[in-house]
């Protein structure tokens, strides 16, 4: 078909050397039991390839349909340098812009152009960038237990195991709070048993805390995750119950579709607010900073169109006082961490990172994935990302559709009301 020759959609100018993109795919795999997306790019340069994250947990299908038969072809027979002019032409390509899973594909096109770049260079993408502001980024984990007792002492762990950061969440009856688990039928009576009550997390969370500033001390940083569940109100009187316990920050107290009015939540609130992770779009992103909406903006990169746009992001975050903290934890493959990592140590903007400790698994998936040490992450000091993809093991692990790509349909009240996830 004439429509998809190289030729027609080829360089816009003469490149200085032959090398070209020769194919672009998507690969799925879930070492992890989590559907990860990665892009590979090869090149007509025997052994020169990319590896970019594309991951969207819940339309992965979606997201390597829109690699292998979108944007794939849209590239053959470009020189892989053109990275700025390529992520322009892929985001305008479609007329109706962007979206999560247009975004998702360009996100992981980009970020294997960029891994492209630093082979080339014989560089690690972080000295592409501008080269290093710190040694490595601090992180944070996860403690999720069905009760109090139990979260703090997973976060007693993590802290032994040398973080100075933890997420803290308590579970509730019914389908629990996002982060930490619940138990089946715990609205007896109710039209939804299984429901979520938005006025027993209000009364809980607050007492979550105390217990955790009493048993854990004055000195880690505490962070907890909203969800988007509450309404800007709501979410003024929790910012205003949880002042006492100085947290690290607050995230995402309310749904996306109501951004316009994070700022009074932000401006009401006493500790930082962060929140963005759910935006696929850089210019949605760009007005959350510049309108005043975020301490604290995160991204999930692999969803804004990759480095590319995240990196204009950053140079706004730092101009505007605002700080970064990306989205990280098992929905994010190692190639999408480590591009998470070049920005951390690359900015003077980067307050936290979210952390994750993938598994055996993942690391025979994807040679060289970063590991914590001492609740840091070091960047990999390879050329590119420093991260391969061995396919064979790769195949082992083929993604599963069922509860990532429905969980949300689930979240609802105990009146049966469906609830922002
Ligand atoms: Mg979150």
């Amino acid at each position: 078909m004439s429509g998809d020759s190289p030729a027609e959609f080829g360089a816009p100018w003469p490149a200085r050397d032959a090398l070209r993109i020769t194919r672009v795919r998507a690969v799925v795999t879930a070492p992890e039991g989590v559907p990860l997306v990665v892009v590979r790019i090869d090149t007509s340069e025997p052994g020169l390839h990319g590896l970019g994250c594309a991951t969207f947990t819940q339309r992965f299908h979606a997201v390597a349909a829109a690699v292998d038969r979108h944007v794939g072809p849209l590239l053959v027979g470009r020189h892989p340098a053109d990275i700025e002019d390529i992520t322009r032409m892929v985001h305008f390509s479609s007329y109706w812009r962007g979206g999560p899973v247009m975004n998702n594909a360009l996100s992981g096109v980009d970020q294997a152009l960029w891994d492209i770049a630093g082979k080339r260079a014989g560089m690690p993408v972080y000295e592409l960038l501008g080269g290093r502001v710190r040694a490595a980024a601090d992180s944070y984990l996860h403690a999720g237990g069905a009760t109090m007792e139990e979260t703090i002492e997973q976060a007693a762990a993590i802290l032994d195991a040398g973080y100075r950061h933890v997420r803290l969440q308590v579970g509730a009856p019914g389908l629990g709070h996002y982060g930490a688990p619940g138990g089946a039928g715990g609205h007896p009576g109710s039209p939804y048993p299984d429901g979520w009550d938005v006025w027993r997390y209000l009364r809980d969370t607050p007492k979550l805390f105390a217990y955790a500033r009493r048993e854990l001390g004055e000195e880690p940083g505490l962070m907890h995750d909203v969800h988007s569940r509450l309404t800007p109100k709501q979410a003024v009187a929790l910012a205003r119950e949880l002042e006492p316990y100085r947290l690290f920050f607050l995230e995402d107290p309310i749904a996306p579709e109501f951004y316009d009015r994070l700022p009074e939540v932000r401006a009401a609130a006493p500790m930082p607010i962060a929140a963005g992770e759910q935006l696929s779009s850089v210019t949605d992103a760009a007005r959350l900073v510049r309108e005043g909406g975020v301490d604290l903006l995160r991204l999930h990169v692999s969803s804004v169109g990759g480095l590319t746009p995240a990196r204009k992001l950053v140079a706004l975050c730092e101009l505007s006082g605002v700080g970064t903290a990306w989205h990280a934890p098992a929905d994010v493959s190692p190639v999408g961490a480590a591009a998470n990592v070049a920005l951390d140590v690359t900015t003077p903007a980067f307050q936290i990172q979210e952390g994750h400790v993938y598994g055996e698994a993942v690391h025979e998936v994807f040679p060289g994935t970063i590991a914590p040490r001492n609740g840091y992450l070091y960047p990999n000091d390879e050329p590119g990302w420093g991260i391969e993809l061995n396919e064979a093991e790769a195949v082992r692990h083929p993604p599963v559709t069922h509860l990532h790509e429905r969980w949300a349909a689930r979240v609802r009240r105990p009146d049966g009301g469906i609830e922002a996830p």
